[in-house]
């Protein structure tokens, strides 16, 4: 139950005063349909109104705050003029330009002979100096409301500065003094204020330092954030640790064979990686264990140690894939590798006959095989494993760590491992996951050459051409993708049409095209023959990141690559230099080049590390925005900004830790305020997870 201190802030928007269901319905769409979400809803800006000089000395086009006296009001003959009211002080004389008028409004709230404090920007017509539209008409004991700073909120459209504000405030009055749940030594030593200082002086900064998430007050917020995020995934992970695991322990024969049968040696961070694997797998709880590795860096290798250590041990293992491409692609490279060696390996997708699947699917239940490849389709509710000990997952360019989860249904306590060529930055990985364990490959395998990559104007487009046209007739093998238009398939499918169109025209019948509005019967023709050397050059959108692995393929041309986020980008060049031959990327943009467009090319050009790559797509575009991260379920931060704030989410990692050593009962009375925090921040199903007091 949400503890009875927070009911004031988890009421509708409606009840606060002024906010009518119209309003209300702007408020949800900006901020949220609770109280507690105007609280997070914090100021964007600041405008300041503490200076006051007199009429004459106003500047034209600043903000002032003046105090005047009223003469005269003046209605326009028509209503399409404006009405005006005269007003002056000691230095001269001002005139208050209204349209659409309210004349009763205006006689009220500026009576002649009276004092006035007005508030907003003058301007100087000839020798006149007007003010349109004040923002404040106030009097003149209410100096004080109007002379200092106001907020600026964002808004959205039919939501006004002064409802939002006037909503805000009344939010604000809701706010209870909270039980501390910082640290109190460590609070000190920041020099953080209190829960609810922070929180009111958040919404009425002083100055633009006020705004910076390096102010006190907005460290202290974003704290508070990360700490409950920290905490809810700590308390998750403990409940499923509860659920026991097996171990599973292998006698390492199936491993030392296959080994030996390598045309390589496995790269120092494959054996890490295996290590670390081998050994959460002979304990006895669970894994849950992510492996980061570029595309090319080894990951099936590693995979394939987990899948026999299974076998070793009697069970069953499983290995799926995002696509029914890349499932028979794992299947043909293991089913070679594993050739004589007794070991079982079979394919299932969701295509093929109905019959073959089903005598699969009972063998598979038989425990006849002992390795199964496959799609999603491995995993529905009809297929059913004898004994399924490890279930690996190649996620290839998506985060789905959470839904992965539920695989341990298919097995008592089976031990998962997910593999994902998306490298995800350490902080996004520690909000989303908490400390996961996870392994990452560094490295490439040795005796790959490297990728030269170019950043080219399109308007050298018949340069690149004739270039690619010389490199094909020495035998290289093209990639070409074309551009991506966010939204318009239509529009995708037109460009990379017209782009075939004319390659093929140049460089004769070996241009192959293949794009997402193919059957996929086609687009595995159009690949195979690409793989296969029948064609030169493969035309695509970008299905192909998510592709066959055609190692002859040296060269990638990207057009319009000012388009693509950064780790699509680095997942495309991932494509080319997967051999000894050396691999080039073109990335060609379209003039002009915005900000961040430029810095995003210029790391693709500066580095070929994904771990880089992805640390800098972080601070270039920010979490919510990395690719992906928004249909993944990712958590989206209110006052935290992980580009920003990486360093407190560190420290509330620790602190968490820290707290679940000493206190897993939380008992102590910090905990129960960390109680107080988590339903704060809506982590309400975390929270169940711990013993009310
Ligand atoms: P990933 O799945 O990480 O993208 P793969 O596992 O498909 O990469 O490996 C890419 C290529 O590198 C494959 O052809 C594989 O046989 C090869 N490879 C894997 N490990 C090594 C190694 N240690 N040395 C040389 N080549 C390797
Ligand atoms: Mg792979």
């Amino acid at each position: 139950m949400r503890p009875e201190i927070l009911n004031p802030l988890f009421a509708t928007v409606e009840v606060l005063p002024g906010v009518g269901p119209r309003i209300a319905k702007t408020i949800e769409q900006c901020a949220g349909p609770l109280v507690v979400d105007l609280l997070w809803h914090l100021p964007s800006g600041l405008i300041d109104r503490s200076f006051s000089p007199s009429i004459a000395e106003a500047p034209p086009g600043v903000v002032v705050t003046l105090k005047v006296k009223v003469d005269s009001h003046h209605k326009p003959a028509v209503r399409r003029l404006p009405y005006k009211v005269r007003c002056s002080d000691e230095s001269g004389e001002l005139t208050l330009i209204f349209f659409h008028a309210h004349e009763k409004y205006l006689l009220e709230s500026l009576p002649i002979d009276e004092i006035r404090v007005i508030s907003g920007r003058t301007e100087r017509y000839g020798d006149d100096i007007q003010m349109a539209h004040p923002d404040h008409i106030v009097s003149e004991s209410e100096i004080e409301s109007v002379q200092g700073t106001e907020s600026i909120y964002p808004l959205t459209a039919g939501l006004n500065l002064k409802p939002l504000t006037k909503a805000i405030r009344a939010a604000l009055g809701r706010a209870p003094d909270m039980p501390e749940w910082c640290d109190t030594p460590y609070l000190k030593q920041q020099g953080w204020p209190s829960w609810k200082e922070a929180l009111l002086t958040a919404h009425k900064p002083e100055s633009e330092v006020d705004l910076e998430p390096s102010s006190l007050t907005r460290q202290r917020l974003a704290y508070d954030e990360l700490l409950a995020n920290q905490m809810a995934l700590a308390l998750l992970r403990a409940s499923m640790q509860r659920i026991s695991g097996r171990e599973i322990h292998g006698d390492g024969k199936l491993r030392d064979a296959i080994r030996a049968r390598l045309p390589f040696t496995l790269t120092s961070g494959q054996e890490a990686a295996i290590n670390e694997i081998t050994a959460d797998l002979a304990r006895p709880h669970r894994m849950l264990r992510l492996l980061q590795g570029d595309v090319g860096s080894g990951k099936t290798m590693v995979a394939l140690f987990a899948l026999l250590v299974a076998v070793e041990a009697g069970s069953q293992a499983a290995l799926m894939a995002p696509t029914e491409l890349l499932a028979r692609q794992h299947y043909a490279t293991l089913e070679k590798l594993l050739a004589d060696s007794g070991v079982t390996i079979t394919l299932l997708t969701g295509r093929g006959k109905k019959s073959e699947r089903a005598a699969v699917m009972a063998r598979l239940a038989e425990g006849q095989i002992d390795i199964a490849i496959g799609t999603h389709a491995l995993f529905q509710n009809d297929v059913a494993f004898s004994d399924l000990a490890v279930a690996v997952v190649d996620e290839q360019h998506r985060f789905g760590v959470q839904q992965r989860m539920t695989l341990a249904d298919k097995g008592k306590g089976v031990d998962v491992l997910v593999m994902t060529a998306t490298p995800i930055p350490r902080t996004l990985m520690l909000t989303a996951y908490g400390d996961l364990q996870s392994s990452r490959l560094n490295e490439k395998p040795a005796g790959r050459a490297a990728i030269v990559t170019r950043v080219l104007p399109i308007s050298r487009l018949n340069e690149v051409v004739d270039g690619i046209g010389r490199a094909v007739d020495s035998g290289a093998r093209v990639y070409w993708v074309c551009p991506l238009v966010e939204q318009s398939e239509a529009i995708d499918l037109a460009a990379v049409e017209e782009r075939h169109a004319q390659l093929l025209n140049i460089f004769g019948t070996r241009v192959g095209l293949v794009h997402g509005r193919m059957k996929s019967g086609e687009k595995d023709a159009a690949m195979s023959a690409f793989a296969n050397g029948e064609t030169d050059v493969l035309v695509a959108t970008t299905v192909i990141e998510v592709g066959i692995d055609v190692s002859e393929a040296t060269v990638m041309v990207v057009e319009h690559a000012e388009r693509f986020g950064l780790a699509q980008l680095h997942q495309l060049r991932g494509r080319v230099g997967r051999s000894d031959k050396a691999g080039n990327c073109l990335l060609l943009y379209a003039p002009a080049l915005g900000k961040t467009a430029r810095a995003r090319l210029e790391i693709m050009r500066e580095t070929d590390d994904g771990f880089r790559i992805a640390e800098e797509d972080l601070k270039l575009r920010g979490a919510g925005e990395l690719l992906g991260t928004r249909q993944s379920g990712m958590p989206q931060l209110r006052l935290a900004d992980l580009a920003e704030h990486g360093d407190l989410l560190a420290t509330a990692r620790d602190d968490v830790k820290l707290i679940m050593e000493r206190d897993p009962e939380l008992q102590s009375e910090r905990s129960q305020a960390l109680r107080v925090l988590l339903y704060l921040f809506e982590r309400d199903a975390a929270a169940r997870y711990l013993r009310s007091a």
